[in-house]
């Protein structure tokens, strides 16, 4: 089946009626063309290809080429990989027409790549499911928003090799998805991809919403650090609303991002299959929100104004106050639920099965000058509890939150605090509250 690369060159040089010689110097042209990640027969199908010679694809085994090596252009591809990810079928509107789209992940080890499937082209994948060794024929490698990706033309094939097994399967696991496993963002270098790093979030930007050639989608930067670095991360599209799910000074484990110069310096990018999560109890080699953000500032109780951000304050606690010591969110995008008899649901994600408890504690604490309402949520009420959220969510279900309470006070009471945080005015009664970001000390 397969054909050397000098029987295509006969076969061009037969039906095109050039010489020998004036193909195979096309050939090596286009073998520089690419950086010499075609093979001679690779290259001498291209050339068929462009110049009408009528090579069947069915017939061309190209090289095979590994995930990391693909570049913008390349055609004509037999690509294989383990599927990490079948994202569900979209409808869009071109015109008067509908069509559908479906994008699946795939990753050889090498690197990731997300392939596009159009119309009639989604029929080959019914079958495909993660963890699956799938093999494709005739693709060929476009880019957009700077990262590689890959297309089907319209004879090609997508063959099962392997069915899904266990180990392969979708379960996010390092390890399962050939995950690199960066310990430190001052060791990240270039076109590194799926990642996974830790680091502390410095800052987030607003979202922003775009438009590029008729194409929508979004964009929103954070910074995360580390002791060896500060990265600017871009999380694209659907990846935004992860970061609806953490705040600024939260630790946060990345996974699944890529790396990418941008403009000044290195960036890390969060695709299809970037996750952001809380991390806790990876804290105590990540510097503290403070070093990373010179401007915050101490200031006194009584000196605190109404929309303040990234100030410090000193001051004993007074009392732990009462309350529910939690409230439920939307578990995919963090937004606020209904409840309608037993069920959740969520303006956006629809009824949701798990929503998700966020701690919430709030101390009177009292600096000399004045006394104020700190609230502490998610990371920060942990370390006030001593306690991850799975157990403060059984704790709830066996105790009185007034025991709960009375035992934190105990504990508490009479203790000086170092937080940082922004100042705010409570909707409700018009009352000041410092919102915690970081827990600097408790003595
Ligand atoms: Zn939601």
């Amino acid at each position: 089946m397969q054909q050397s690369a000098e029987e295509i060159v006969q076969t061009i040089v037969q039906k095109t009626g050039k010489s020998i010689s004036e193909i195979h110097a096309i050939v090596q042209e286009k073998r520089s063309k690419f950086a010499g990640l075609l093979t001679e027969q690779g290259a001498a199908f291209l050339v068929a290809r462009e110049l009408g010679a009528g090579i069947e694809t069915e017939k061309y085994a190209s090289e095979k080429l590994s995930i990391a090596q693909l570049r913008n252009g390349l055609r004509g591809l037999e690509i294989q990989g383990i599927v990490q990810a079948v994202f569900p079928e979209k409808e869009f509107k071109k015109g008067e027409k509908i069509g559908k789209r479906k994008t699946i992940l795939i990753s050889d080890g090498s690197g990731e790549i997300s392939c596009t499937f159009w119309n009639d082209q989604i029929q080959k994948l019914e079958k495909v499911e993660n963890g699956d060794t799938l093999k494709l024929t005739n693709c060929f490698v476009t880019e957009y928003l700077g990262k590689n990706q890959l297309n089907i033309g319209n004879a090609f094939t997508a063959e099962i090799i392997e069915k899904n097994s266990k180990e392969n399967s979708h379960n996010s696991s390092a390890k399962n998805r050939n995950e690199l496993l960066v310990s430190n963002l001052g060791s990240l270098k270039e076109n590194q991809q799926n990642l996974q790093v830790t680091g502390r979030i410095v800052r987030i930007y607003p979202l922003r919403e775009f438009d590029k050639n008729g194409k929508q989608g979004k964009v929103q930067n954070f910074e995360i650090g580390d002791e060896t670095k500060t990265i600017t991360c871009t999380a694209w599209n659907e990846s935004t609303t992860q970061v609806n799910l953490v705040r600024i000074g939260d630790i946060v484990k990345i996974s699944g991002a890529y790396t990418k110069k941008g403009l000044k310096e290195l960036e890390l990018h969060l695709g299809l299959i970037g996750k952001i999560e809380q991390q806790i109890g990876h804290g105590k080699k990540i510097p503290l929100l403070k070093e990373f953000r010179k401007e915050i500032e101490r200031k006194s109780i009584a000196e605190l104004i109404v929309g303040e951000k990234f100030k410090e304050i000193r001051a004993k606690i007074t009392q732990v106050l009462s309350g529910k010591l939690h409230f439920l969110l939307c578990g995919k995008c963090r937004g606020k639920l209904e409840k309608s008899e037993n069920n959740y649901s969520c303006e956006k994600c629809g009824l949701i099965q798990e929503p998700l408890l966020v701690p919430v504690i709030s101390l009177e604490v009292d600096d000399g000058t004045s006394s104020i309402k700190a609230t502490f949520f998610d990371q920060q009420a942990e370390e006030l509890l001593n306690m991850k959220t799975n157990d403060l969510e059984k704790e709830l279900k066996t105790k009185s939150v007034e025991s709960i309470i009375t035992e934190l006070n105990q504990k508490l009471e009479g203790k000086e605090i170092i937080v940082t945080g922004n100042v705010r005015q409570n909707p409700f009664n018009q009352e000041m509250e410092f919102t915690v970001r970081e827990i600097i000390e408790i003595a």
